[in-house]
C-alpha cells in the first residue's frame, strides 16, 4: 500500500508555524494585511476567497475584501489595484482568477506591485524564480515542494515528470524541481508516448485538468504521485487527474483528492503573506 501524503496535516503544521511567526512580528510592531479582490460571484471563486480569508484570520493577519460586481470595468479594477499598491497598510494583494471575459487577465496581473504579488504570478516574480533570485513563488507548486520535503521524499537526483505546462502550476513546478536538483521532464498535450515518458518518473506530478486520466499504466512501481487536479464528479464527490483506486496500489506514495495538494495552496499563500510582512 502506498504512503498517503497528507496535505491536510502538513498544511495545518505550516499554518501553525506561520501563526507563531505572525505573533512574533506583531510583538515587533509589524502588522499584516491582505487585500482580496473578487470580480463577479463565481461560486467556486467565492469558496476559494472565503477559505483564504479564514486562513488569514487563523494565522492572525487582517484581510480586506473587495467584492466587485461582474460588470466592473477593467479601468475601475486597475484603479483599485493602483490604490492598494500605494497603501502602506496593505502588504499583499490578490485578485481571484478568472476575472470576467471583458478584462485582460495579464494586464491585471501586471498591475499588481511585484512586492505585493503574494500569488507569485507577476512576470518579475516568475523571472526571479527562473534565475534563482528572491521573489514570491506560485503557491500550488511551492506547496508541492513542502509536501514532498515534509513527507521525507528525496528530490535531488530523482527523475521528475510533470504533466502540464501552465504558468501557475506546470512551469513554476518544473523550475522548483530543478532548483531542488531533480532531473525534470515537462509533458503537455503534444507529448508523444505519454505513458512511456511517465513510467520513467520517480516523482510524477500531474496537472492536466482531466478527471482520472492517469491510470496505473502511467506509473512506475513505487513512484511518488502528486495529483494537482480537482474535479467535482456527478455524484458530488471530488476527484483528481489521477485515478486513485488504480494508481494507489502501484505507487510508493500518493496524494489524495481532496486533502492532498488543495490545502497546501492556501497554506503557501499565507506563507507568502507573512514574507510580505517582513519586507
Ligand atoms: P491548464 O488547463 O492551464 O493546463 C493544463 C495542462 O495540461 C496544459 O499544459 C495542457 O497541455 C496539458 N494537457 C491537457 N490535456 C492533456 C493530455 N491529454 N495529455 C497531456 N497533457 C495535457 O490547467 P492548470 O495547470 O491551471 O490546472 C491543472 C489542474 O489542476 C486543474 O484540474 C485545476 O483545477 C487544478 N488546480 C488545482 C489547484 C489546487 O490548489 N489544488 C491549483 C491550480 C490548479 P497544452 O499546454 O499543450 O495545452
Amino acid at each position: 500500500m502506498a504512503q498517503l501524503i497528507d496535505g491536510k496535516k502538513i498544511s495545518q503544521e505550516i499554518k501553525d508555524e506561520l501563526r507563531e511567526t505572525v505573533a512574533e512580528l506583531k510583538a515587533q510592531g509589524k502588522e499584516g494585511a491582505l487585500a482580496v479582490i473578487q470580480v463577479g460571484a463565481d461560486p467556486a471563486s467565492s469558496v476559494y476567497v472565503r477559505n483564504k480569508k479564514k486562513a488569514c484570520e487563523y494565522i492572525g493577519i487582517r484581510s480586506e475584501s473587495y467584492e466587485l460586481p461582474e460588470q466592473t470595468s477593467e479601468e475601475e479594477l486597475l484603479a483599485l489595484i493602483r490604490k492598494l499598491n500605494n497603501d502602506p497598510k496593505i502588504n499583499g494583494i490578490l485578485c481571484q482568477l478568472p476575472v470576467p471575459a471583458h478584462m485582460d487577465e495579464d494586464k491585471i496581473i501586471r498591475a499588481i506591485a511585484p512586492e505585493k504579488d503574494v500569488d507569485g504570478f507577476h512576470a518579475q516574480n516568475v523571472g526571479a524564480l527562473v534565475i534563482g533570485q528572491k521573489g514570491f513563488v506560485s503557491c500550488t507548486p511551492a506547496g508541492i515542494i513542502q509536501l514532498l520535503k515534509r513527507s521525507g521524499v528525496e528530490i535531488a537526483g530523482k527523475n521528475c515528470v510533470i504533466i502540464g505546462r501552465s504558468n501557475i502550476v506546470g512551469k513554476p513546478m518544473a523550475l522548483l524541481m530543478l532548483r531542488e536538483n531533480a532531473t525534470v521532464t515537462v509533458c503537455h498535450s503534444r507529448t508523444k508516448n505519454l505513458p512511456d515518458v511517465c513510467r520513467q518518473a520517480d516523482i510524477l506530478i500531474v496537472a492536466i485538468g482531466r478527471p482520472k486520466m492517469i491510470t496505473a499504466d502511467y506509473v512506475k512501481e513505487g513512484a511518488v504521485v502528486i495529483d494537482v487536479g480537482i474535479h467535482r464528479q456527478e455524484d458530488g464527490k471530488l476527484c483528481g487527474d489521477v485515478d486513485f483506486a488504480q494508481v494507489e496500489p502501484v505507487a510508493g506514495a500518493i496524494t489524495p483528492v481532496p486533502g492532498g495538494v488543495g490545502p497546501m495552496t492556501i497554506a503557501m499563500l499565507m506563507h507568502n503573506c507573512v514574507e510580505a510582512m517582513q519586507e
